[in-house]
């Protein structure tokens, strides 16, 4: 029986960073991953952001080799 994997798509990746961006902005709640040094969550979604504004294309392929 083989397994399926569903390939991610770089609009949800980007729509999962948004809202965790979001969470993180304006006294949001955050998430389980916050603490006094920072947050690879916010991180990791800012990175995402960050791609997403600058170049589509190298982020679609990025989230493709995931
Ligand atoms: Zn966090």
């Amino acid at each position: 029986m083989s397994r399926i994997v569903e390939p991610l798509h770089v609009d949800d990746v980007v729509q999962v960073a948004s809202r965790v961006d979001h969470a993180h902005r304006d006294g949001g709640p955050g998430c389980l991953e916050c603490d006094s040094d920072g947050c690879g969550q916010h991180a990791w979604a800012a990175d995402i952001l960050d791609r997403h504004r600058a170049d589509r294309v190298a982020l679609r392929e990025l989230v493709a080799s995931w």
